[in-house]
């Protein structure tokens, strides 16, 4: 029997009688992370990692019960030994690692391997069975270093400065806007937000995440110069009314899939910044084989050319189900748009 079962609420360990990112309402839920296709409401408990406390408090709600728990520290729950382990995905984000009867079973949820000044570096964890995401498991998507990715964001910025022009970058809500801020050059002028990027930034630093000094879009006068400014605000801003007030203004994002020149087109940003808090091709290839794991069990993404390579390299791969694409109405599943794809030329 494995450790994990595919249920129609997701995934089951009868072992521990608890499940992992579950979709529906359950007893007990372990929750790899706050994105809201990971992290969903109505359940009577949770278990998740401590430092990412006070954001999936604010995605769950105040009366929310949750016991967190310290990366590494491990627990029986019933007949399965668990503990939760740095993913380097976003703040507070982990791996689930569940052991019963010597077999070690491992639910990365999502993870990225290139550093994030908001999290915990991803921690390699030996198993025998991985559940791994596949969100960009497509050899075209490779990224470069995030440092030299945010060189081109303050480049672009401080040109559209000299060009009297607003600096518009729009990242998800929760865990990229913050990446972004924490990772700009601050100096080069002042950094408004969105509202809901505020507030997931006062979770941020009340888990101790440093942030430069943030101001409120909403906060300032409607005459006001934003020729110097950096606005960093969500993807659902774009076409709005509420772009208005920036006069001549540069919009761009921030994600892994601006590697797509067809969904950058579709987009209507005038940049793209190719920045993910997913794992490439070549880093997906490489986590998976750190963790020794024999079996892989591939979700959430391109799993099926994920799986087929996999196979042809000896391991045992299957594909295990995500609930519905695109059900959630949050930032990941905007994210998870594999469908995109297919409408561009590029390789
Ligand atoms: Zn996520
Ligand atoms: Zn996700």
């Amino acid at each position: 029997m494995p450790i994990l079962q595919e249920t129609p609420s997701g995934l089951y360990c009868e072992a521990g009688d608890f499940f992992v990112d579950p979709w529906r309402p359950v007893r007990r839920a372990v929750v790899t992370h706050a994105h809201s296709d990971h992290a969903r409401s109505g359940c009577e408990s949770y278990l998740a990692a401590r430092s990412g406390a006070a954001i999936l408090q604010m995605r769950l709600g105040p009366h929310a019960r949750i016991s967190f728990v310290e990366y590494g520290q491990s627990l029986m729950i019933r007949a399965a030994r668990v503990s939760l382990h740095p993913a380097g995905h976003m703040t507070g984000s982990a791996q689930v690692r569940i052991e019963v009867d010597g077999e070690v079973c491992v639910v990365s949820g999502d993870y990225k391997l290139q550093p994030d000044p908001t999290c915990t570096p991803f921690e390699p964890v030996r198993c025998h069975t991985f559940i791994t995401e596949s969100t960009f498991g497509l050899p075209l998507y490779r990224w470069e270093h995030p440092q030299v990715v945010m060189q081109e964001v303050n480049a672009w910025w401080l040109d559209n400065q000299r060009r009297g022009a607003a600096s518009l970058l729009l990242g998800y809500t929760v865990g990229k806007a913050q990446r972004l801020l924490a990772s700009v050059d601050a100096s080069i002028g002042p950094i408004y937000a969105h509202g809901a990027v505020i507030s997931a930034c006062r979770a941020y630093r009340a888990c101790g995440v440093a942030l430069p000094e943030i101001r409120s879009v909403m906060d300032t006068p409607t005459k006001f110069d934003w020729s110097q400014a950096l606005i960093v605000a969500p993807p659902s801003a774009m076409g709005t009314t509420w772009l208005r007030r920036f006069g001549d203004v540069s919009t761009a994002m921030a994600s892994g899939w601006m590697r797509v020149r067809g969904i950058r087109r579709r987009r209507a940003v005038d940049r793209g910044f190719v920045l993910s808090d997913h794992v490439d091709w070549s880093d997906l290839m490489k986590a998976i084989s750190e963790t020794g794991a024999e079996h892989i069990w591939v979700t959430h993404g391109y799993t099926q050319q994920v799986v087929r390579t996999l196979q042809t390299r000896g391991f045992s791969a299957r594909t295990v189900a995500t609930q519905f694409k695109g059900e959630a109405a949050g930032e990941e599943a905007e994210v998870s748009d594999p469908a995109a794809v297919d409408d561009t030329n590029e390789p």
